[in-house]
């Protein structure tokens, strides 16, 4: 399956009955609409993939839009973050717009519900609007301030935007049933004061919508035809709906106003909110505010930290976007909720980093060996491909001599069977290099292994007579004379549990953070490695794919993250 052919979904269905029925002409606008009060994270890239896959397969456009209607939470450095996370992914908007860019409008359209008998000011507190709300058995009372007249609302309504009044003094609330078996239904509150800065109007309102309200009448504005969003919205659905037939903004031009004053472009619609399930991952958890918690409390190095996953963790981690794209169009759009394996995550970076990355090799746990049957002065550059499968990557060199670098877990003092890499008297084949035989273990006063001495089959060596001949087990080193040091960051799981999220046994999702999910170590790799540009991705072979960190890394001191191992450790763990 490729980004090509996309599988459809039943949201693909309807665009495609709608495009066919010539319902808004053909045309088809989305958006992806995030609140600025966080980082994006791997939930919200389904829905960006979602969002702007539709507009790009079935001819329209997709406009980000900053649902910024809540001032106290949100900061321009999310709205810089967002930006970027997205374009990262492979995205482009055609327009950015904010949902305070419609501060007048939703201002203007309470006016008219007000003057329509459809909405009315009011003054309980937010307890007493709880008593009179009903529950999902009973149903509500009237407000004692819903019969207000349409002259009083107006004025009150007038004030509340002079700012006259002091926080949660008074709501707007629209007037629809307080008898509905549906509770969003129930003279919902859709404006309320809050005298508090926004990011982007700054002092200009005392006032502010609630988002069922700001966001429907925004998706008109925007002239959206498809507004998609989670299986949470499904109950609120009925008040999108409802709003948009009280307001009907194409039928009045005299509401957007200071929408073409502004300059934005204006072609309102009836757009058709359609829900969808949530992506989830198992040991991983997925709520802005958790992921704010972590930050804050230093739980974790920053909303960027390669283990997190945020957007920018992930591209940091060495995620490509494209794996991500690949995942979200596996996962499949749905109703039904469900949780992913991070497993599946990991095999889409492995399956797009397979094709992408070129090989290298590293040593990240280094035991000496020296070659004793050569010259102590040898040293000669060997011939390489960069990828086995792929000749377009070209080749390399890769310098030799007698001192090389081995993984310390590719030799074995005691015989153990099964075990076919290097062990004292045995033969193993160093890649690409030829088939050495270990003579000598070197110790130090406390016992432990600090060489090996070992001699090479001539004959066996690249271009010669036995180059073909078979040994078992094969081995990567690094030539030790001209290897870089780097540090070398390996990554895992955040989390040691696969739903952090459960907290039915008084344990939080804290108490379920993975202790060994970083360690720091000292590796030796191919000098050129050095030269690797920040984010250029890797795969040292035989231990997994590594990426130049995107801040760290510098040719005088090289910084690798490990993006994933070669192989699911996870799943093997889980099955012993
Ligand atoms: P969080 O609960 O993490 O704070 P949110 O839904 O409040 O997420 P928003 O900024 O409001 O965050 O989300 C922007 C868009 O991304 C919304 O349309 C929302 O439905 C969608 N979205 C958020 N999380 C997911 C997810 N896990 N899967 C799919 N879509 C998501
Ligand atoms: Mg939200």
């Amino acid at each position: 399956m490729t980004e090509t052919t996309t599988p459809t979904n039943f949201i693909r269905q309807i665009v495609i009955a709608d495009q066919a029925s010539g319902k808004h002409a053909g045309i088809v606008q989305t958006r992806f609409p995030p609140e600025p009060n966080g980082y994006l994270h791997l939930g919200h890239a389904k829905s960006i993939c979602l969002n702007f896959g539709i507009a790009r397969d079935f001819g329209g456009t997709c406009n980000l839009r900053f649902d910024d209607t809540n001032p106290a939470r949100e900061d321009i450095e999310y709205v810089e973050a967002i930006r970027e996370d997205v374009r990262w992914l492979g995205f482009e908007w055609a327009e950015q717009r904010h949902a305070s860019d419609y501060f007048e409008v939703f201002y203007r359209c309470g006016i008219k519900l007000i003057k329509d008998g459809k909405a009315f000011v009011c003054d309980l507190d937010a307890d007493e609007v709880r008593e009179y709300r009903g529950t999902l058995t009973e149903p509500g009372r009237n407000s004692p301030f819903r019969e207000r007249s349409v002259a009083e609302n107006l004025d009150l309504f007038q004030r509340m935007r002079a700012g006259e009044f002091a926080d949660g003094a008074r709501t707007l609330r629209a007037k629809i049933d307080m008898a509905s078996g549906n509770i969003n239904m129930r003279d919902p509150a859709i404006f309320r004061i809050r005298k508090t800065s926004h990011q982007n109007t700054g002092d200009a309102w005392p006032i502010y919508p609630m988002y069922d309200y700001a966001h429907c009448i925004s998706d008109a504005v925007e002239g959206i035809t498809h507004s998609l969003c989670t299986l949470e919205f499904e109950d609120h659905r009925p008040l999108y709906d409802w709003c948009l037939d009280q307001i009907d903004l194409p039928a009045n031009p005299q509401l957007a106003e200071s929408i073409i004053a502004a300059g934005l472009s204006y072609t309102p619609r009836r757009p058709q909110q359609i829900e969808f399930a949530r992506g989830n991952l198992d040991y991983t958890v997925m709520s802005k505010r958790k992921l704010m918690a972590l930050v804050q409390d230093r739980l974790v190095d920053g909303w960027d930290d390669p283990r997190m996953p945020t957007l920018t963790g992930a591209r940091r981690r060495g995620f490509p976007a494209a794996a991500i794209r690949l995942f979200w169009e596996r996962a499949g759009i749905s109703k039904q909720n469900s949780v992913i394996e991070y497993g599946v995550l990991e095999g889409c970076v492995r399956e797009v980093l397979d094709g992408t990355a070129p090989r290298r090799m590293a040593v990240i746990n280094p035991l000496k060996l020296t070659l004793l049957n050569l010259p102590t002065d040898h040293a000669e550059t060997l011939n390489f491909p960069n990828h086995p499968k792929n000749d377009v990557f070209g080749r390399r060199g890769v310098r030799f001599s007698p001192e090389l670098w081995i993984e310390r877990d590719d030799f074995l003092e005691e015989p153990v069977k099964g075990f076919h890499r290097l062990m004292p008297g045995t033969e193993v084949r160093l890649r690409g290099a030829g088939i050495i035989r270990c003579e000598e273990v070197i110790k130090d006063a406390a016992g432990q292994i600090i060489e090996l001495r070992c001699s090479i089959d001539a004959d066996s060596r690249p271009g010669c007579a036995g180059a073909e001949r078979k040994v078992k087990g094969t081995i990567h080193w690094v030539d030790a004379r001209t290897a870089i040091a780097a540090e070398v960051r390996l990554y895992d799981r955040l989390f040691n549990v696969a739903d952090p999220d459960d907290d039915s046994d008084g344990k939080t999702y804290r108490d379920h953070l993975n202790q060994e999910s970083r360690r720091v170590i000292h590796a030796w790799l191919e000098a050129d490695l050095a030269e690797a540009s920040a984010e250029s991705t890797w795969q040292f072979e035989r231990l997994g794919y590594f990426v130049a960190d995107r801040h760290d890394h510098t040719s005088a001191q090289p910084v690798f993250n490990r993006v994933v191992t070669l192989r699911d450790n996870w799943t093997k763990a889980a099955g012993q």
